[in-house]
């Protein structure tokens, strides 16, 4: 019988549809990707062509004598902009804050056929590195009040570029979205003493069926009540509100456990599109009791259509715990690349 599941962080409602619901392996993504070149001559982000952006603010390594790893450049077409002072008006029904903010795109590598999946673990703790010092520099503005690191990866995630890039944008307001489950967490806290995410942990750790890893310092897990199939969060096990206070330890640990989650997605789902995002407290939150920060994987499987639109509830038709066990199988260690493979 289909249930439906309440979200415990956001209180929102999921539809579990097992009544329709397909088996994991069937909701591999179908569309064909094409083998793709490792250089474009016209990719703003291929090794050569590093004048087509905008002067770098961290390139790695920094010594400009060896060829870079990994740069980051202010978005050319920047949905927020650093040189404008964020001034709120208020005339009436009406609010603005003028475009002021902080928009990051993180090359990742040199190579333009590269996925995160398939790279080794020292580079995806580089990209992690990256993110953690540009998170450290802009939280330190004193007009920042939200940061927010994404990745998209192909069209249905909404990317346009093909290189592989991440995207840190920091605002100057907060959302009713990040606002609602602050206050969530913090009524929680102030109800049990302890914080929601840490009680959710320990839970899901005794009961098992929804753990896809676990390592020293990180859980990988589906939600009980997942908005989507095989949308996959990892929390740190230690509690922390910010993604700021991870040490160089955790940070190693993370990025094996990010890149073999990816993996394990990449392989069972035949590459999906997907986003990432890292949900951290926002800077006036830094240290409190009860926010836990993780980062969500969203795989783009299915769409959001007029029932999620109207009602504010999603339907899910994989159940978490049967994308628990599939992922669980899934060798998240192998690299083989799905568009070469397929060729062969
Ligand atoms: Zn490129
Ligand atoms: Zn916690």
């Amino acid at each position: 019988m289909s249930e439906l599941r309440q979200n415990f962080a956001t209180k929102e409602w999921v539809v579990i549809a097992t009544e329709r619901a397909r088996r994991p392996e069937e909701m591999a993504s179908h569309h064909e990707r094409k083998a793709v070149a490792s250089f474009v001559a016209n990719c703003p982000f291929c090794p050569g062509n590093e004048k087509l952006t905008p002067p770098e603010v961290l390139r790695v390594p920094t010594s400009t004598d060896v060829p870079w790893h990994a740069r980051v450049v202010p978005n050319k077409f920047a949905a927020l902009s650093r040189e404008v002072q964020p001034t709120r008006t208020v005339h009436r029904s009406r609010r603005t804050v003028n475009g002021f903010g902080v928009h990051d795109v993180i090359v990742e590598t040199p190579d333009h056929s590269q996925v995160m999946a398939l790279m080794s673990d020292s580079y995806v703790t580089e990209i992690l590195r990256i993110y953690k010092t540009r998170y450290d520099e802009i939280s330190l503005d004193p007009r920042i009040a939200l940061i927010t690191i994404f990745k998209n990866h192909g069209p249905d995630a909404g990317t346009s570029l093909e290189h592989p890039h991440s995207q840190i944008i920091a605002t100057p307001v907060i959302s009713i979205q990040v606002r609602e489950r602050f206050q969530q967490a913090l009524r929680h806290f102030d109800d049990y003493g302890e914080c929601m995410f840490c009680q959710m942990l320990e839970e899901e750790l005794e009961e098992q069926t929804r753990i896809v890893a676990v390592s020293e310092h990180f859980v990988a897990l589906e939600m009980y009540a997942s908005p989507a199939p095989f949308c996959t969060h990892i929390y740190p096990r230690r509690h922390m509100a910010s993604f700021g206070d991870v040490s160089a330890a955790e940070m190693n640990d993370m990025a094996r456990m990010l890149r073999s989650t990816l993996a394990k997605l990449y392989h069972g789902l035949a590459d999906p599109d997907f986003n990432f995002t890292i949900r951290s407290a926002p800077a006036e939150s830094v240290g409190v009791k009860y926010f836990h920060w993780y980062l969500s994987i969203i795989p783009r499987l299915t769409r959001v259509a007029g029932f999620e639109l109207g009602s504010g509830m999603f339907i899910n038709t994989v159940l978490p715990e049967a994308a628990a066990e599939f992922l669980r199988k899934v060798d998240g260690d192998t690299v083989k690349n799905v568009a070469t493979a397929a060729k062969t």
